[in-house]
């Protein structure tokens, strides 16, 4: 059975073009790019080659990018450089709905003897700039605020974050990997000093990633050796994802310049055909400001757990924010933060979709999610009707 894929914030499959790029540094070009000899030289070549697609991506200089192993490093990598580089200060900012990278590393901080200020969102999803503006202190070392959430898909209002983080003199690092290659992103019109990349989010191989570091940013390698990345961060590169990486970068920018909005058109349809047919539907997150390949819905008195058992039946791949399925003892952090009622948020479905998304995939999803939603809430304890 053919698998219909809605589950890209969680990866995505690897672009064919991607592939061909990473083909010749698995096979015949294996030199290692730090050597002496024509044979490592061609391999760095088609580094740089790549550090100028990446860079282009997000409209930044190539020497402003770092190829790290995975988005998880570059924010770790980001924060830890802005803490080394400012031994004095002792206070983290960040919010709530961060992807574990951040929230964890924070909450690891935080036990180490560090001051994090949580930023609180609304029931949209939205942060409350006033409370941005309260915490920031002398003690500030950095602010990291994602650029748009993975779960909920709500974009933040980046440009206007860095300012204020800027204006007390304070370091901004933005996570933007659920915006590139969804949205435009450029990092001189958002003001940010670091940014953080992910491969695998953008049709790219897992395990190759990139945190941009603005010139003349302070920065303190996290992984510490060699002189490779010129001394930002060491081991020796992995030469063939970052090939592909490079491809997925140029394919990214191309798709988002031609301003194709099938992606959107897709959601939307989605999301309202499963308004319209199923009782009890209610969409996540800000429905004017989020990516455009993301529904985040919940369906009230039916287990998210249950709803994607019965749709990976069929080969439908989504994701749920209720417990089990994410893999961890509490539901959503995202949802709660949000004050999503838990009786939706155990009902919650992720729905993220791609460039590769098929019509015929969406209709599919739209034909089998109403008998599901009506079977299981007549098994639910809570509720018969709606
Ligand atoms: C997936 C994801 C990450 C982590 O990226 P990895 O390459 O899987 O480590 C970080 N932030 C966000 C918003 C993500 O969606």
């Amino acid at each position: 059975m053919k698998v219909v894929y809605l589950d890209n914030n969680a990866t995505t499959r690897m672009a064919d073009e991607v592939r061909e790029a990473m083909l010749p540094y698995l096979t015949d070009l294996y030199g290692n790019p730090s050597s002496m000899h024509t044979f490592g030289g061609q391999v760095h070549r088609s580094i740089e080659t790549s550090r100028e697609q990446v860079a282009s991506l997000i409209n930044a200089e190539p020497d402003e990018i770092i190829f790290t192993s995975c988005g998880t490093e570059s924010d770790n990598t980001a924060l830890m450089s802005a803490l080394l580089s400012r031994p004095d200060k002792r206070h983290i900012i960040t919010t709530r709905v961060e992807h574990p990278a951040v929230l964890n590393f924070c909450k690891a901080m935080g036990r180490r003897g560090y001051r994090v200020t949580y930023l609180s969102v609304n029931k949209l999803g939205r942060l409350d700039l006033d409370e941005l503006d309260e915490a920031l202190d002398d003690d500030t070392a950095i602010v990291s605020v994602m650029h748009a959430n993975n779960e909920s898909g709500v974009i933040f209002p980046i440009r206007n974050i860095a300012e204020r983080a800027r204006s007390r003199g304070v370091p901004f690092h933005t996570d933007a990997v659920q915006t590139a290659g969804k949205i435009p992103v450029d990092v001189s019109d958002l003001n940010c000093d670091m940014m953080s990349l992910s491969g695998h989010k953008m049709h790219a191989a897992k395990g190759v990633a990139a945190l941009y570091i603005r010139r003349g940013t302070r920065f303190a390698p996290y992984i510490i050796g060699g002189h490779q990345e010129k001394g930002r961060r060491g081991g020796t590169e992995n030469v063939a994802s970052i090939a592909g990486f490079g491809t997925a970068s140029e394919l990214a920018r191309n798709h988002v310049a031609s301003g194709d909005d099938a992606v959107r058109q897709l959601r939307d349809r989605l999301q309202q055909g499963l308004l319209d047919t199923c009782p009890g539907a209610l969409v996540n997150g800000d429905p004017l400001n989020r990516i455009p390949n993301t529904l985040n819905i919940s369906f009230e008195y039916v287990e998210g757990e249950a709803i994607l058992l019965r749709l990976n039946e069929y080969n439908i791949c989504a994701s749920s924010g209720s417990a089990c399925t994410s893999g961890s003892l509490e539901p959503s952090h995202v949802l709660r933060s949000m004050g999503v009622p838990f009786t939706a948020i155990h009902g919650s479905v992720r729905f993220s979709l791609s460039r590769y998304t098929g019509e015929d995939e969406i209709e599919f999803v739209l034909e089998k999610m109403p008998p599901v939603i009506r079977d299981l809430r007549e098994l639910s304890p809570y509720v018969k009707e709606i």
